[in-house]
């Protein structure tokens, strides 16, 4: 077994892995000729494995949802962690002007940008999170990126159709980085118009606090009853007053889409995300919100 790096302030040692793969990585790039980066400056929280909120995601998202030792231990049977030696190490990649401003335009089908940010955009985040695990590793400490383990599913869920047995966009809640939206997006400080990513780490990281205590504090739909723009900005009726619908959503994104994106930008992709542009909650935290 590695002997671990000492290490003291591993909150900004990570963060700063983070900042700089974005800020300096030649992968991050949209591919396009122009080779413009995807994504801008992340947004980076941690939370503890022992956070009972994992707990409570049993309940909302569904029983296969891994709390974090759950997903470590399954990834390292033979170096098992207690929940409370283990961090959250999750990030928020906000989408860049140009990108928002091209899809703000659109009403059925993405841009181009926002299209490329979908595909090559998201083959960056990967690439992220496999350099976040293996920086850890070097430096002694295990971790596993959820989302690229083979223990990542999708499952059938009761509440909402399908669900995954682990939440990007749940554990980024867990870490301080937003609040969910009528549209079910996560709306950071730097809005909703984002990906997100996240590794499990054998590492003990100070927590981030978390500025809210309910899941939909920053939508101006749930705290004010007002705004539902994203409702409007939908092309196929996925999001109303009762929610979103996933299944209707995929169909588009996945179906729809993807011929379009073929045929008029001539790769294969897909994209959507025009309730994430055009509506007071893209680039920030709705103003009113944070009023009573
Ligand atoms: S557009 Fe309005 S209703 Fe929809 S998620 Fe954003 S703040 Fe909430
Ligand atoms: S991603 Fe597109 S299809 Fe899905 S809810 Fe948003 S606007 Fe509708």
């Amino acid at each position: 077994m590695k002997t671990e790096k000492l290490l003291p302030d591993p909150g900004s040692w990570i963060e700063n892995i983070i900042q700089n793969f974005i800020e300096n990585s030649l992968e991050n790039s949209l591919k396009n000729e122009a080779n413009e980066p995807a994504w801008e400056e992340a947004l980076v929280g941690f939370c503890s494995g022992s956070d009972p909120i994992f707990e409570s995601y049993k309940e909302h998202v569904g029983q296969f949802h891994f709390t974090p030792a759950e997903i470590f231990n399954l990834t390292f049977p033979e170096s098992p962690a207690e929940p409370e030696e283990l961090s959250v190490i999750c990030w928020i990649l906000p989408q860049r002007e140009a990108t928002k401003s091209d899809n703000r335009r659109e009403k059925i089908y993405p841009s181009e940008r926002w299209a490329r940010a979908r595909i090559y955009g998201e083959k960056v985040n990967v690439k992220l999170r496999k350099h976040v695990v293996a920086t850890l590793q070097d430096a002694g400490y295990e971790a596993v990126a959820p989302m690229l383990s083979p223990q990542w599913e999708m499952k059938k869920s009761e509440r909402f159709s399908i669900a995954s047995t682990w939440s990007e966009r749940h554990a980024a809640y867990a870490s301080g980085l937003g609040t969910f939206g009528l549209c079910e997006g996560l709306i950071t400080p730097r809005g909703k118009a984002m990906r997100t990513g996240s590794v499990v780490a054998h590492i003990q990281i100070p927590p981030t606090p978390r500025p809210y205590t309910d899941h939909p504090a920053y939508c101006l739909f749930f705290k004010k009853g007002s705004c539902g723009e994203c409702i409007s900005r939908c092309p196929v009726g996925a999001i109303t007053e009762a929610g979103h619908d996933k299944l209707k959503c995929l169909s588009h994104l996945r179906l729809t889409t993807a011929d379009y994106v073929k045929s008029h930008y001539h790769f294969d992709g897909y994209g959507c995300g025009l309730c994430q542009t055009k509506v007071p909650c893209e680039s920030g935290i709705p103003e009113g919100t944070l009023t009573s």
